[in-house]
């Protein structure tokens, strides 16, 4: 068995009750590692095309990749994978936290799980023993109660709990998973699907430490990279404000996300900046399994009409925005309350918000009446209204049952023109960046085989000038020249690929994207070496990079077998069109026909067919993936 990994790669199939271990031989780590890679691997091989996302043959894939659990700073993270039941196509989700180094400690390195429980489960999984043991006492009880009765029944207060709240069990579209109470899988409905296999929670507790090659060597790495978390700007700027940190720059600069996307003329930005969140809600940080970069915030409020829980963190970046000034919410307080409901119920703050904004423009277009929103009056600015709506949103009832499909279908059914006022990509709701300010994020948005995705490479900002710390730290990769943000040429293309490939690389070994270049100080050197120690094995670039691309085109074939086409790699209209109001005004239209060239580049740069985006034989066998050539034949 390789280092890092236990050789384990657990199977339960919950409709017969029964589960097994499979022992995969070393060269089938060395191809498929972890993470989205080896998840990839068993949904082409094990899921039939066009699968209901919601029936019982859909699979759950739950795979930390090789480094989650070592020692280094920023290494805690996991997968989980299945057919979206948002978007119909590839889903995933990655989370930190502690869940993932866990399981493996407690004995495996994935989880394959099919078939459906007929009645409410949970699984208890302990130094290689498993149980499955009865979930109906904790069905329809938010995360934190939960996990409280499954850590007192169980008799162990540090077991890890992955779970879902009442979102999904309810099966709204973009319910997600969570651990610790504030560690997300955060996109993709990934919680529905969990609730559709009547799958509450994944209990993991372990004593057996994974063996590294070279411990000390990871221990000597982890100590020089530590220093320079604590001193950098970078790594300091996000321990001290977070994800939230930027929200000042970006309100000045014009590009706040506000009233569903249809204006940039938010007056309020101030009341959302991380110095505003530091002096009014935030009661401390918090961070993941050895990782002292601490970038989680964690919100209290404690007034007798409204109270916050601290046990479920608080928002980062993306739930100010979304529960914030895109529903032209400006008051802290309401986002963080609106947030601590998403999370103990368990629901995307993405989607959360972009489908409460819609809602919001629907109503003040009309197109909604009070009648529909059972009297809710769903303005823009209604910050009483949003924690109602989320409610209903939870338990489906009346306009909340519509929402809980998503955008997407919300607007079919619908119709009455309101399929103009949703923002999506695959049927996913687009996050809060702004692909006129950064037109890499616009191709994330597009190419993403998940749907839109503010997660799929490093953004603009990084490599905007000499200075930037992507273009000093990142030689090493072929980045040597800075590439304006707003440049979408083939420098942008060139670059977007090369990030594109390293952060799934990330995603498939169980790496924070927030604490290695470009985003934070960890270096490209000290990456491969703590591979190189944690492994044994002595890989290079070239071959982590092929490994990355690997699963590219592996989700890349998913979407192909599930009717997907080059059509589905869309922008959203509303960027090809200026700003409207705020500082700028009249500017920053991204054409369309640029974009679409862009897209199309990268389809030829990526060795794929360049006018359907369909990966060739010749790509696949490259990249050991013959075993796929018959779908693309
Ligand atoms: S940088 Fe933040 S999110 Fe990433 S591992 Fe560290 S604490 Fe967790």
């Amino acid at each position: 068995m390789p280092y890092g990994y236990t050789g384990n790669i657990l199977h339960v199939d919950l409709s017969s009750k029964k589960h097994w271990v499979e022992h995969p031989p070393e060269n089938f780590y060395r191809t498929y590692w972890g993470g989205r890679a080896l998840a990839l691997y068993y949904m082409l091989n094990q899921m039939k095309p066009y699968t209901d996302p919601l029936s019982p043959d859909n699979l759950l894939i739950f795979a930390p990749g090789v480094l989650t659990g070592t020692p280094a700073p920023a290494m805690p993270r996991y997968t989980v994978c299945a057919k979206s039941p948002l978007t119909g196509a590839q889903g995933e989700a990655e989370a930190g936290g502690w869940w993932g180094p866990e399981l493996k400690k407690a004995g495996f390195d994935a989880i394959i799980i099919k078939g459906a429980s007929t009645s409410p489960i949970y699984l208890w999984i302990t130094d290689g023993k498993v149980e499955i043991k009865d979930a109906i006492h904790i069905w329809g009880k938010d995360t934190g109660t939960s996990q409280k009765i499954i850590r007192e029944e169980l008799a162990d207060d540090k077991i890890r709990v992955a779970q879902i709240g009442p979102a999904g069990e309810n099966l709204v579209r973009f319910a997600n998973i969570v651990n610790e109470l504030k560690h997300f899988n955060g996109r993709n409905g990934l919680g529905a699907v969990m609730g559709s296999k009547k799958l509450k929670a994944i209990a993991v507790r372990g004593t057996k430490p994974t063996e590294f090659y070279n411990k000390k060597k990871i221990k000597e790495i982890t100590k020089e990279i530590i220093k320079r978390i604590m001193d950098n700007p970078l790594s300091r700027n996000l321990r001290e404000f977070g994800t939230v940190a930027g929200i000042a720059s970006i309100y000045k600069a014009g590009w706040l996300p506000n009233n569903n996307w249809s204006t940039n003329n938010f007056k309020k930005g101030e009341n959302l900046t991380a110095e505003t969140y530091n002096k009014t809600i935030l009661k401390g940080t918090e961070g993941c399994y050895a990782c002292p970069i601490r970038c989680k915030r964690v919100a209290e409020i404690n007034e007798p009409d409204l109270k916050v829980d601290p046990s479920y963190g608080g928002p980062e970046y993306e739930a100010v925005v979304a529960l914030g000034s895109l529903c032209g919410i400006s008051d802290l307080k309401y986002i963080a309350k609106a947030n601590e409901l998403c999370n103990k119920y368990t629901m995307d703050t993405i989607s959360t918000g972009m489908v409460i904004a819609f809602a919001m423009q629907c109503y003040e277009k009309g197109i909604l009446t009070k009648e529909d929103t059972g009297g809710l009056e769903l303005n823009f600015g209604n910050k009483e209204v949003i924690l109602k709506v989320i409610e209903k949103i939870t338990h489906r009832e009346g306009l909340g049952d519509l929402l809980s499909q998503g955008s997407y279908l919300a607007a079919q059914k619908i119709d009455k023109g309101s399929e103009t006022f949703i923002h999506q990509v695959k049927r996913q709701e687009i996050p809060m960046h702004d692909p006129r300010v950064k037109t890499g994020v616009g191709l994330q948005y597009a190419l993403s085989d998940y749907g839109a995705d503010h997660m799929k490479a490093a953004h603009d900002a990084s490599f905007k000038n000499k200075e930037s710390w992507g273009v000093k730290e990142m030689k090493g990769l072929g980045i040597l020249e800075p590439v304006s943000p707003i440049d979408i040429g083939q420098n942008k293309v060139t670059l977007f690929k090369i990030l594109d490939i390293y952060w799934s690389l990330l995603d498939t070994l169980g790496v924070c994207d927030f604490g290695y270049v470009p985003r934070s100080v960890g270096t490209l050197d000290e990456l491969l070496e703590i591979i190189r120690a944690t492994t044994g094995w002595k890989p290079t670039w070239f071959e982590l990079m092929k490994l990355g691309e690997r699963s590219i085109n592996m989700a890349r074939i998913f979407n192909h077998r599930e009717g997907f086409t080059s059509k589905d790699d869309t922008l959203p209209e509303v960027f090809y069109h200026n700003f409207k109001g705020g500082p700028l005004d009249g500017q920053g239209a991204i054409n369309k026909e640029d974009f679409q060239k862009a897209v199309r580049l990268r389809y030829r740069m990526m060795g794929w067919n360049p006018d359907t985006g369909i990966p060739t034989p010749a790509k696949l066998i490259e990249l050991s993936l013959d075993w796929l050539v018959k779908e693309v034949r």
